[in-house]
């Protein structure tokens, strides 16, 4: 792979696929600026440490994607610590479960501003600061793709806009040589899965996992070789696509 000497920006990296992404890129020679929220319960010093452990490069920033100035004070933050903007992936992201008697306009919004805009902000910041040959991926969602997922209609609807949203905008950027791709995880083991109230819990995930052809959930690490592999010279070519890392889920 190809990405030696880029640098990087990951939202929602303290934990599951950001953080082993974080780690992927410190393994390919990829420096990060590792997103992390301010409100979340995971330690990002441990991404970092991680990193270390890689013989990989990072810094910390906090960023919150539901507002524009953070998003943009990431990506300059790539710049200012290491003169330049390679890769941007929108990454952080947010699942509440909601019947649909219950989802009232406040919960839409809340939604849609964290998984949907915050992905336009994190995009967008990137792009700006990218010369030729950059890379944007977004994480949408096996339930914004191709699954209908009950009392999700909120999260569904902001990753079935992610997919939209990346064809458009790498149409527009193709003439800069810098592509836009997704990635469609399906079961993959993180903080998000395991919560039980919102998702599917530890043994509601076991449970999945036997009904998968693979035989078990994903892992972090294998989404996030792919957004490296599609973030890499490899991928050169691809541009507007999202692929799906499932362990065969969705094609059963
Ligand atoms: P995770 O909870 O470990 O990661 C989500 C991250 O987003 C956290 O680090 C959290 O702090 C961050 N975040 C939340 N709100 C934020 C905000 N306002 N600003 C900045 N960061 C914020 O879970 P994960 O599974 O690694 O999630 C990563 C992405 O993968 C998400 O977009 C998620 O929807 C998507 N995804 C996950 C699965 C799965 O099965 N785990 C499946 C499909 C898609």
């Amino acid at each position: 792979m190809t990405s030696h000497n880029k640098v990087a920006i990951i939202t929602g990296a303290a934990s599951g696929i950001g953080r082993a992404l974080a780690v992927h890129y410190a393994r390919q020679g990829v420096a990060s600026v590792i997103g992390t929220f301010p409100g979340d319960p995971h330690d990002p010093e441990e991404t970092l440490r991680l990193v270390k452990d890689a013989s990989g490069e990072a810094v910390i920033h906090e960023v919150d994607v539901r507002t524009t100035a953070s998003v943009d004070a990431l990506a300059q933050r790539a710049v200012d610590e290491y003169g330049r903007l390679d890769y941007a992936i929108a990454n952080a992201g947010i699942l509440r479960n909601s019947p649909l008697g219950e989802m009232t306009d406040e919960r839409w919004h809340d939604m849609l501003n964290v998984d949907l805009t915050g992905v336009l902000r994190t995009l967008r910041a990137g792009a700006e600061r990218m010369s030729d040959g950059g890379a944007l991926v977004a994480v949408s969602s096996i339930a914004g793709g191709v699954y209908g997922w009950e009392e999700h209609a909120h999260y569904a609807a902001a990753k079935a806009g992610v997919l939209g949203l990346v064809r458009s905008v790498a149409v527009e950027l193709g003439p800069r040589q810098i592509r836009a791709n997704a990635v469609i995880p399906g079961l993959i083991e993180t903080p998000q899965s395991l919560d039980p109230v919102n998702s599917l819990g530890p043994e509601g995930l076991k449970r999945a996992g036997n009904d998968i052809p693979w035989g078990r959930v994903g892992k972090p690490e294998e989404v996030a070789s792919v957004i490296g592999f599609l973030t890499s010279d490899d991928s050169r070519y691809i541009t507007g696509q999202a692929l799906v890392v499932d362990g065969g889920l969705t094609v059963k």
